[in-house]
């Protein structure tokens, strides 16, 4: 019997991994990215270097392949139109729609009754006045095309308005800086069935705007890992989600708000590679190809520690252990606030963190 064949858009660490999951189960993959020197190069079963504007090529792509994926949310909406038989695509074009656009993607959360931080499309220096006035501490976000914390700057009640609002590149909208507790990110699955599974949840650790380490499993209480289920099992059934997504969230005292969703695998998620029965990737590649999803079993409790820019230095040359597993991504430039790589250690499982 052929193999089925996915084609993943994107060629980055997360494209990678996906390559590498789908020979586990026998699926082949085709990978296509305008970067001929990507992380997934030599790991997909075929290649193809193109720009994601090239009408033709896409189409010579999407006919090579069963179904098609993507590894990064800003996939331009043209191309995943370029596609003829758009029921190749999964997770659909919804998923992508609604979530490359921070402000569509609130309004979504909004009529969802899910809760998120209070925010503001930022149109006039009306806005950010209202914004000093209301927020008090608050953040300027960029829409479209921001991911680690670029295009965002933080307002506060005493800056001056009209420096902020010429400092505005893009449309952007400004948010409440929420004064949590701890965030955490939900990694669920839906398979064509719409049967959905979720990993245990991660907490997460940012700096300087970029995850930097992520535990798992969690302490939480019953009543907020329900509700956390809840919010994120709400989310991939209106999108009629098909594969793996991921849902940040921020922890108060009294409040659960969505942070963002992501509609692919998540850099949170990369632990399940060394501590679960089935990874994110594999999850993602069994649901995208159309096969019953499979219930995570945790084997360890896991700490991810993602490997930024000039560290990767001392992980090069360095040897797995039994607790110490070593994923590095292949880029050839340690570029300041670039992920290179990540790490996961693994303690018994019963940890809690
Ligand atoms: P990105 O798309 O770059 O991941 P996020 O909106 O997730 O952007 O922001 C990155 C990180 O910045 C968050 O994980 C959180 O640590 C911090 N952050 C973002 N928005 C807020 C907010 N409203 N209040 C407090 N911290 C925030
Ligand atoms: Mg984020």
């Amino acid at each position: 019997m052929t193999k089925p064949i996915i084609g993943i858009l994107g060629g980055g660490q997360l494209g990678m991994m996906l390559c590498d999951a789908a020979k586990e189960i026998d699926i082949e993959t085709h990978v296509f990215c305008p970067d001929d020197d990507c992380p997934s190069k030599g790991r997909s079963t075929y290649f193809s270097i193109g720009e994601y504007s090239d009408e033709e090529k896409i189409i010579k792509f999407s006919n090579s392949v069963d179904f098609i994926t993507y590894e990064f949310e800003n996939i331009p909406i043209k191309t995943i139109d370029f596609i003829k038989d758009q029921n190749k695509i999964r997770p659909g074009k919804q998923s992508l729609l609604l979530t490359q656009d921070r402000l569509t993607e609130k309004r979504f959360l909004d009529k969802l009754n899910i809760p998120i931080a209070p925010y503001k499309d930022l149109k006039t220096i009306d806005d950010v006045i209202s914004s000093q006035n209301q927020f008090i501490n608050s953040i300027v976000k960029t829409r479209t095309l921001g991911y680690d914390g670029k295009g965002q700057f933080n307002l506060r009640q005493s800056d001056d308005p009209n420096k902020v609002f010429n400092r505005i590149v893009s449309k952007s909208i400004i948010e409440k800086r929420i004064p949590f507790e701890f965030e955490v990110s939900v990694i669920i699955g839906r398979d064509i069935n719409n049967n959905t599974t979720i990993f245990p949840i991660g907490k997460n650790i940012h700096e300087n705007h970029i995850l930097k380490h992520t535990f798992s499993p969690t302490n939480l209480s019953k009543n907020q890992i329900n509700r956390l289920v809840d919010y994120s099992e709400k989310i991939v059934t209106e999108l009629n989600h098909i594969g793996v997504l991921a849902v940040e969230f921020f922890i108060t005292k009294d409040q659960i708000l969505v942070n963002e969703i992501a509609p692919r695998v998540h850099n949170s998620g990369h632990w399940t590679i060394d501590a679960c029965s089935v990874s994110q990737f594999k999850q993602h590649m069994l649901c995208v190809s159309g096969k019953e999803i499979k219930q995570p079993v945790l084997n360890n409790s896991a700490h991810m520690i993602n490997i930024i820019g000039e560290e990767i230095n001392d992980w090069c040359g360095k040897n797995n252990t039994d607790r110490l597993k070593i994923h590095l991504y292949n880029k050839k430039k340690a570029k300041k606030g670039r992920k290179m790589g990540h790490v996961t250690e693994l303690f018994d499982k019963g940890k809690i963190f």
